[in-house]
């Protein structure tokens, strides 16, 4: 499979972290490190920052994107964000199913199904997260268990929408530990989920849709990870705080 048939994303997850005035200055202070990338460079942040960070990366080459959205289009739901509300914002890109959602949240394969299909029809582009936890990996069950995620979420996506789907593996036990998977366990799960698009959709979205890995990526092993066959892009999160790392992760990403 040819990598370069697909396009690089580097997207950092903020998490709950950064108020409004700090968004503003660590994009100020992202930008210029990664002006030259030769991958697409995303930042999600907390909702509340959107409108700093998208003032801070007017002109430069960062979208900036959320970190959820609900399923519904608007109602009685206190406390959540609506995947128009984002559009409206002209904010283009949301995480879904991420791994702190999952085990925090409640959230399960048939919201995060529900939340992907809504952010698709408010005309966003999907960071899909899956990933197995170390008792999945024990038990010997990452292949199947990734692939139900994958499938499930994609239930009733088009292929026309899936080129709005980019899929993150985030094994579990890897997210915010410090505990990195080797780059060939990550290819091996990039590539299990290829094959499960290539299965749903055919080899030419196979070919195209772009995977990411996500756990722990920094400056130090994202190379190795990025030049993985399967592996085409990142989505960090502790890493995205710190201009540096994070540049230096770009940069990884478009050697790789
Ligand atoms: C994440 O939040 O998606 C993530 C991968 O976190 P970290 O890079 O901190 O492991």
């Amino acid at each position: 499979m040819n990598k370069s048939l697909r396009k690089a994303v580097i997207a950092g997850n903020w998490k709950m972290n950064k108020t409004p005035a700090e968004a503003k200055e660590l994009i100020t202070a992202i930008a210029p490190l990664v002006k030259d990338a030769g991958c697409e460079v995303v930042a999600c942040t907390p909702y509340v920052d959107l409108w700093a960070a998208q003032e801070a990366a007017k002109g430069t080459n960062i979208q900036i994107g959320a970190e959820n959205c609900h399923w519904a289009k608007s109602g009685a739901f206190t406390g959540e964000i609506s995947a128009d509300m984002l559009a409206s914002m002209d904010v283009n890109i949301v995480i879904i199913g991420h791994s702190e959602r999952r085990q925090y949240f409640g959230e399960t394969d048939v919201t995060v199904h529900d939340r992907t299909r809504a952010a698709l029809d408010a005309g966003l582009t999907v960071i899909l997260c899956v990933g197995e936890t170390l008792e999945q990996r024990e038990q010997g069950i990452t292949s199947e268990l990734v692939a139900l995620q994958t499938k499930i979420a994609l239930g009733g996506v088009s292929a026309e929408e899936l080129k709005r789907v980019i899929i993150a593996y985030e094994p579990v036990w890897a997210i915010g530990t410090g505990k990195t998977a080797t780059a060939e366990q990550a290819n091996e799960v990039c590539h299990v989920i290829r094959e499960v698009i290539a299965e749903l959709y055919g080899k030419a979205a196979a070919d195209g849709i772009t995977i990411q890995y996500g756990g722990s990526m920094n400056a130090a092993n994202a190379a190795e990870l990025l030049a993985q066959p399967d592996v085409d892009g990142g989505l960090i999160g502790g890493a995205s705080l710190k201009p540096q790392d994070f540049a230096a992760i770009v940069e990884a990403a478009t050697k790789g």
